[in-house]
């Protein structure tokens, strides 16, 4: 039985659709010229469109670094973050609400005491992060560079550590669907990471960015961004692997891309940006995210360091 809070929020929703839909033009701007989106069918799109629209309407779009915000920019990044929630419900995006937009690479301080006791202290640049809990940050230049059937997609990226974050730290290991074996997961994705780990310590020139090697959780972000943007590099680098992310997003975008996504060049690093430099201006990025994630966040940090 449905409970009465879930009925609310469902008529809300409703209501919402009906009432605040994003307007034709703003549609239209969010989805040009990103491939990703044109082998969607009519119904896919529709979809999609609805989701953007709960998407902006339930998280609050926060500039920070001087970033100036727009309606099409905030669809952009809501079209994108509802991709890999097509076919899942919305509220897989539940329990956080901010998203922190910079307008380019963000950075963040960094300590580590070293085997002997003294502290080492620097500034990683970071193009996307994401707070178990707390604010998605993303980095406008990265955004822009998603989409675009390369095998970059920061937004991707980052919505696959909240889904994985669902059930804790992002570790690679996210709640599955009732009829999905959690053994065959383990197994399929640790074989994976531990032989794409191998590649890139053999200092192979992997197709697959080598940032997935670092650990599961990333391995499973970075899968995701080049299961939506290079499906049948995916399908052919670890089958096992496309065959669980279609069963876990519900999605086969090999089928949906056809055999075009494949002809592009397979060399590492395609299309991924490279690493931000500083940006001028930017607020520390603590300071920001102090005064968006409500006190919800616990302090746990993933980050990227592309
Ligand atoms: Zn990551």
């Amino acid at each position: 039985m449905i409970s009465p809070f879930r009925l609310l929020r469902r008529q809300r929703r409703r209501k919402l659709l009906e009432r605040r839909m994003i307007p034709e033009p703003t549609w239209l701007s969010a989805l040009a010229g990103l491939p990703i989106f044109g082998f969607l069918n009519r119904d896919e799109r529709e979809r999609l469109r609805r989701l953007a629209t709960l998407f902006i309407h339930e998280k609050i779009f926060e500039p920070a670094g001087g970033m100036v915000l727009d309606d099409r920019m905030c669809a952009r990044i809501a079209v994108l973050a509802s991709l890999p929630i097509l076919n899942l419900d919305f509220d897989s995006y539940g329990g956080w609400r901010t998203v922190v937009v910079y307008p380019g690479g963000f950075k963040r301080p960094r300590s580590e005491f070293d085997d002997i006791g003294i502290m080492h202290e620097w500034e990683d640049t970071l193009t996307g992060e994401s707070w178990e809990r707390g604010p998605v940050i993303l980095s406008w230049a990265d955004v822009q560079g998603s989409g675009h059937c390369e095998g970059y997609n920061v937004v991707i990226h980052e919505m696959a550590h909240k889904l994985d974050m669902l059930n804790g730290a992002a570790d690679g290991f996210p709640n599955l669907h009732r009829e999905m074996s959690r053994r065959a997961w383990t197994e399929v994705f640790t074989a994976a990471f531990e032989d794409f780990s191998a590649r890139v310590d053999r200092e192979e020139d992997t197709p697959i960015d080598p940032y997935a090697a670092e650990e599961p959780g990333e391995f499973f972000a970075v899968l995701s961004e080049y299961f939506f943007e290079m499906p049948d590099l995916v399908r052919m680098e670890y089958p096992a692997v496309y065959g669980l992310l279609a069963q876990f997003y519900r999605q086969d975008p090999a089928a949906r891309l056809g055999s075009s996504s494949a002809t592009g060049p397979l060399h590492a690093g395609n299309g991924r940006s490279p690493q931000e430099s500083p940006q001028a201006g930017h607020r520390p990025l603590r300071e920001a995210l102090a005064d968006t994630a409500s006190g919800d966040d616990h302090g746990r940090v993933e980050n990227d360091q592309r």
